[in-house]
């Protein structure tokens, strides 16, 4: 069992460098958090002071509701695995793997159960006698974890524990490490600042930015509810389109004007778009949302241009640019053949378009309940 509760955990380097600010997440039994954001916005620091490694400035950190905040590493009963492995150069993968068992005096016999059975989990028992060096970047990562493992930690936390490995690498660890959570059934908090991972590993995530907390939650609900136009562009790849258009009187509604083109949102938007009436909005939209139409009599036409093709089998990525020279990027299927400078129309699903107000880049719409999506 063990539940991990930061409380308005800051972090300020010397220097008045805030690392984090007042971030409040719950990480509950068994889950797997994962910590997500572009480099430098504290997602290490706060991993590192779940650890241990930094101190906190202010907040409090519980993990089974105990207190942690002055509690040494070692006792705290957490393993982490680092990018760079970490691993002791001169010691076999056996003694890799035992060493924290040692410092701790467990008995022999027990050592030895330990580290067999992780490395037998792992399928890394071949190798137990090999030093690092002998070893390639996947299976120190291996051996890494290994050691994380046999000490049968009550969290594990992972800091960009794949960036080191080539691309097909990272997807094969991805999801053994999933795997892995799944058999320990474990509570883990895994750093990186790759959306994919984030999204296919993580029941839940927590996005940062520049020291804050954005948003947290599971990733289809982040995926389909950004909180603010960051979570929107950071979430999804190719990212979130977003146009800025005036939002203009139509009847009792509101019309959304582009420039080039006007669009008429759904009703259960409207009501919430009213207020800005007069005012620019942010209009977000995702590539797979955006519909290729044979003619120009869709009633919510974009007339666009195509600026890039790019097949990648299963589907198609088109970059188009409207009359305004706005960059949209458009996901379509395999089915249609596009040219260079060619002349298409776009249909967005408008009950999938998101709104950001221009100033805070909050969402407009409101944020149902996550049980309920
Ligand atoms: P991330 O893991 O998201 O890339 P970090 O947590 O490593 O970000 O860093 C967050 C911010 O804190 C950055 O601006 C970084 O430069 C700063 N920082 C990290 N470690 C230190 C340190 N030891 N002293 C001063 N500033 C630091």
């Amino acid at each position: 069992m063990a539940k991990v509760e930061l409380k308005d955990i800051t972090k300020v380097y010397e220097g008045n460098v805030r690392a984090m600010d007042k971030a409040n997440i719950t990480v509950n039994d068994r889950e797997f958090v994962v910590f997500v954001g572009p480099s430098g916005c504290g997602k290490s620091t706060t991993l590192r002071m779940i650890a241990g490694l930094e101190d906190i400035t202010e907040g409090e950190l519980f993990i089974d509701g105990e207190m942690m905040n002055d509690v040494p590493p070692k006792d705290r009963n957490i393993a982490m695995v680092f990018q760079n492995y970490a691993l002791y150069p001169h010691m076999t993968v056996y003694d890799n793997m035992a060493f924290a068992l040692k410092i701790k005096k467990t008995p022999k016999a027990e050592i030895d159960k330990r580290v067999r059975e992780a490395a037998r989990i792992l399928d890394i028992e071949k190798f137990l006698e090999r030093k690092p060096k002998a070893l390639s970047g996947g299976q120190r990562q291996r051996v890494a974890v290994g050691r994380a493992i046999v000490r049968n930690p009550k969290v594990f936390l992972f800091d960009e524990p794949l960036s080191n490995l080539d691309a097909k690498l990272r997807v094969t660890m991805r999801a053994e490490i999933s795997a892995l959570h799944h058999r320990l059934n474990a509570t883990m908090i895994y750093v990186t600042h790759d959306q994919v991972e984030a999204m296919t590993m993580a029941d839940r995530i927590v996005v940062f930015n520049v020291g804050k907390v954005q948003q947290i939650g599971t990733p289809l609900y982040l995926y389909n509810h950004p909180i603010n136009k960051f979570v929107a562009g950071f979430i999804g790849s190719p990212p979130m389109n977003f146009l800025l258009v005036n939002v203009v009187a139509d009847g009792d509604g509101v019309m959304l004007d582009e420039g080039g083109f006007k669009l008429k949102p759904v009703p259960e938007h409207i009501e919430y778009l009213k207020k800005y009436t007069g005012k620019e909005v942010y209009f977000g939209i995702r590539p797979e949302n955006l519909e290729y139409v044979a003619d120009a009599s869709s009633s919510n036409n974009m007339p666009l241009t195509v600026s890039v093709v790019e097949p990648l089998g299963a589907d198609t990525t088109l970059w188009l640019r409207s009359e305004n020279t706005r960059e949209l990027v458009a996901r379509t299927g395999p089915g249609h053949i596009f040219k260079i400078d060619q002349k298409v129309n776009f249909s967005p699903d408008m009950t999938m378009a998101r709104y950001f107000d221009k100033e805070t880049e909050l969402s407009i719409l409101p944020l149902p309940q996550e049980e309920a999506v």
